[in-house]
């Protein structure tokens, strides 16, 4: 079982929507811890360094323009399997696929303006966590609660 970080956005729909609380409260009350927190404006910059993988497709020209279109909020999580914790709770890419109880079937129905990013491997988590946070912006905190969240040959 591998403690494992991930990096999570609220999307400019999501702040725009008044959903930060909404989505930040889900991945805190399921248990994951956060290491690191903030809200910032993605420039185009910023946004090809993220979707360094999508650059080169159709749909990147849009997906920039949203991303860049007004602030979002960056997190790190973690926990024990948080990778695929926080994309199970995310659902599909596309909202109107995306099962009711994840976040992008709760509250959209879009493939772009889709709420939330969560990095989708321990690659990708690495090299995200690095464009979106300098490393004394992680903070390690005794976190006396952890261990309510899960017994220690979980993490
Ligand atoms: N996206 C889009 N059109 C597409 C596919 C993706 O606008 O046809 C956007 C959407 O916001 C998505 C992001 O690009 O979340 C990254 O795409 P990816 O396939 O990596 O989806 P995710 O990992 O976010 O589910
Ligand atoms: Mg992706």
């Amino acid at each position: 079982m591998a403690l494992e970080r991930t990096l999570v956005l609220v999307k400019p729909d999501g702040v725009q929507r008044r959903l930060v609380g909404e989505i930040v409260g889900r991945l805190e009350k399921r248990g994951l811890r956060l290491v690191g927190l903030k809200m910032l404006q993605v420039t185009k910059e910023l946004s090809r360094q993220h979707y360094a993988e999508h650059v080169s497709k159709p749909f990147y020209p849009m997906l920039e323009e949203f991303i860049t279109s007004g602030p979002v909020v960056a997190l790190v999580a973690e926990g024990p399997e948080a990778i695929t914790v926080v994309r199970g709770m995310m659902g599909p890419t596309n909202g109107r696929q995306a099962a009711p109880g994840t976040i992008r079937g709760d509250f959209g129905l879009s493939r772009q303006m889709n709420l939330i990013h969560g990095s989708d491997g321990p690659d990708a988590a690495k090299k995200e966590i690095g464009v979106y946070f300098k490393a004394e912006e992680l903070l390690d905190y005794d976190s006396p609660l952890g261990g309510t969240v899960c017994a220690g040959d979980e993490k």
